[in-house]
């Protein structure tokens, strides 16, 4: 890739005279030597498969595996047709969407890991509902996944994206990250306002840290990435209407290498602390396990599929 960093995708846009997605479409096709047109049908192949998703779990509740979670996606829908919710329609549907997702990929059901599977809602939370309010077109939407793969492929290649490496910040924040710029994008903002989208929605979840109960992708997975999707509209707003990241978003992103680097182990994945240890936490385990944790969590689904740049 001919960027390392998002100010120099900015510098690459304005030397190009491209939008972010359509750099990095061009530098997916150099770096792998296959028709751009091949993998724009791959990625749109990906988008059929965020659509699906995000349909499943609101319609009719998806359990878990575990029995744990599911149908929340189905409760915010039906809340959403009968009350004026509190964050209006268009972000609590997005909202709705993310869950629903979520729950599908607790199901063991087929999502995109975005960029994992733990924060795979996010995207096509944000995507998919601002399409049917906005009437884009797919194409559009698929440019908006390569524009959010460039910021991800950034914030991978200087930070985390894993829960592992990095705590939640890594996971649901790297993916508010990538949907805040491209929403922006798609919303019609420059390069560099997509790029402060992203500054401004990785301060939003700095410090936040990877607890899974029972080492599960469920709680609180599921709910992050229903709160991920309004934070990434919030944070396109705000970049839309000017706000800037004033600390520059390529520092936003050395902040949180080096928050995650000091994070201790038990809030990183390891089901050792934050939530999952808590009384009702170990209840889960135990009823769950007996008293061990069961399986690890960020790449949960065995059915996931990763368009990309995952460490
Ligand atoms: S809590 Fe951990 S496993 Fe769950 S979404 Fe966040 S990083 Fe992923």
């Amino acid at each position: 890739m001919k960027f390392a960093t998002l100010s120099q995708l900015v510098e690459c846009c304005r030397e190009e005279g491209s939008t972010i997605g359509q750099l990095m479409l061009s530098e997916q096709g150099k770096e792998t030597g296959q028709p751009v047109e091949q993998i724009f049908r791959q990625m749109a192949e990906y988008y059929e498969v965020m659509k699906e998703a995000v349909h499943r779990g609101i319609h009719e509740p998806v359990p878990s595996r575990s029995g744990l979670t599911g149908g929340d996606a189905v409760r915010v829908m039906d809340y959403l047709g009968s009350s004026m919710p509190s964050l209006g329609a268009e972000a609590c549907t997005a909202l709705a969407y993310a869950l629903s997702v979520s729950e599908v990929n607790a199901s063991m059901g087929r999502i995109i890991a975005t960029p994992t599977a733990g924060s795979c809602g996010i995207i096509p939370g944000v995507f998919v509902s601002s399409q049917q309010r906005l009437g884009w077109e797919d194409e559009q939407l698929v440019m908006g996944l390569f524009a959010a793969g460039a910021i991800g492929y950034v914030i991978a290649n200087n930070s985390f994206i894993s829960g592992a490496e990095g705590g939640c910040q890594a996971e649901v924040g790297s993916a508010i990250g990538m949907a805040a710029g491209a929403l922006t994008e798609l919303r019609g903002g420059s390069p560099e306002q997509a790029v402060h989208a992203v500054g401004l929605a990785l301060k939003n979840s700095l410090g936040l840290i990877c607890d899974p109960v029972g080492g599960l992708v469920e709680i609180p997975c599921i709910v992050r990435n229903g709160f991920g999707a309004v934070t990434a509209l919030a944070a396109a707003d705000m970049a839309l209407a000017g706000v800037r990241s004033v600390i520059p978003s390529d520092e936003v992103v050395e902040v949180m290498l080096e928050v995650g680097t000091a994070m201790p182990s038990k809030h990183r994945e390891t089901a050792k602390g934050g939530l999952a240890q808590t009384p009702t936490g170990k209840k889960i385990l135990k009823d769950l396990y007996g008293t061990s944790p069961g399986n690890s969590c960020n790449t949960s689904s065995e059915t996931s599929e990763d368009p990309g740049d995952r460490k």
